[in-house]
């Protein structure tokens, strides 16, 4: 007889939860789907925006994961401190767990630090605490500078710090303070959503400055002074704010970058099609492994009709609205 498998699944974001959600489904009660996670409730991240506005409160844009226990996934909750791929033993809160299968799906570490002066100078808008504190400086400041800061490449949602620039402005606009504020967006990249290709692009870099946003492509951050509010750029220019919002640098998480699993990129390397790294057993999915993420956006983006938008509720449990 067939020996039930322990699945341990790290990491409860959109990918650990739609990984344990499938895997659940698809196998027997006689195999494990434990899911590891540190937080106590789920943040449904891309409704950050709504909320930076005051368009939703915290407790409407966040699951607690007692609803996964209930479709029988185990549920430990803990922080990961080290994974040993090679024989697929991970050390959560002091104690090992041995895995059958492991999926790593513990997200992008988001580290604001790497900027000298970004975190004492401004808001992140990619935590929730910085998004809550955005909704806040916002009402605070009737006139003067926003500045839009992506400061470092890769970065998750390539559409999101332009959706914010847009969205500031449009809730500058209908308050009737919008000829008081000034909006810049500054970013690495060489244009909005590359990724998107060239012709996307365009057209939203039209769209940002057609709202009289000024954007700044191709400037990277080299420090910022919060006594001056000032940031200071690679190329020498520099540019003075009386709000920054900025989106952090990103890094693979510690526990993943010491386990040995990330490529020269600094990201997990995957096969794209099975989302298996080197070692046997142990798969990666999410934004830990960037270059294999399959998101719903190139179908969105040819359509023109999302699958979803936080434009809809986040769905009723964490598990993704079938
Ligand atoms: C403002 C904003 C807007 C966005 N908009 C969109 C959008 O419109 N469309 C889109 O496709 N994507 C969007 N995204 C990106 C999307 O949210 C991410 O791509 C997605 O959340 C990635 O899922 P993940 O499971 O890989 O990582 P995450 O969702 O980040 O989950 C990682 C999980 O691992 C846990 N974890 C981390 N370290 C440990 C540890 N050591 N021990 C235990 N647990 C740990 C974390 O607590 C977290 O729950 C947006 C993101 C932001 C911030």
């Amino acid at each position: 007889m067939a020996q039930g498998k322990t699945i341990l699944i790290l990491g409860g974001g959109i990918g650990g939860i739609v990984a344990a959600s499938q895997l659940r489904r698809a196998l027997s009660r006689e195999h494990r789907v434990v899911l590891v996670e540190q937080a106590a409730t789920h943040l449904f991240q891309p409704s950050l925006l709504w909320l930076m506005l005051g368009l939703r409160a915290p407790q409407q844009i966040s699951r607690p994961y007692t609803a996964l226990a209930r479709r029988g996934i185990e549920l430990l909750r803990g922080r990961v401190e080290h994974i040993d791929p090679a024989r697929r033993v991970v050390t959560v809160d002091g104690k090992e767990l041995t895995a059958d299968y492991l999926v790593i799906a513990l997200g992008a570490e988001l580290a604001p630090d790497a900027v000298p002066g970004l975190a004492q100078a401004g808001h992140n808008l990619y935590s929730l605490a910085g998004a809550e504190a955005i909704r806040d400086a916002r009402l605070t400041l009737t006139h003067g500078r926003i500045a839009l800061l992506v400061s470092a490449m890769p970065f998750k949602c390539p559409a999101a710090p332009y959706e914010a620039a847009m969205l500031l402005e449009w809730d500058y606009r209908r308050r009737g303070l919008r000829d008081r504020v000034q909006i810049d967006l500054y970013s690495p990249e060489p244009g909005p959503m590359s990724v998107a290709g060239p012709e996307a692009s365009a057209q939203v870099r039209a769209m940002v400055e057609q709202k009289g946003i000024g954007y700044h492509p191709q400037e990277k951050v080299a420090s910022v002074d919060p006594g001056a509010r000032r940031i200071h750029f690679e190329s020498g220019v520099s540019a003075d704010f009386d709000l920054l919002v900025y989106v952090p640098p990103h890094r693979a998480p510690e526990s993943v970058r010491a386990a040995g699993l990330c490529g020269d990129s600094g990201w997990v390397k995957v096969d794209r099609a099975t989302l298996a790294t080197p070692f046997p057993g142990v798969y990666a999915i999410g934004d830990v492994t960037p270059s294999a993420s399959r998101c719903p956006r190139p179908a969105y983006w040819r359509t023109g009709k999302p699958r979803w938008s936080r434009t809809t509720s986040p769905p009723k449990s964490p598990a993704p609205a079938r």
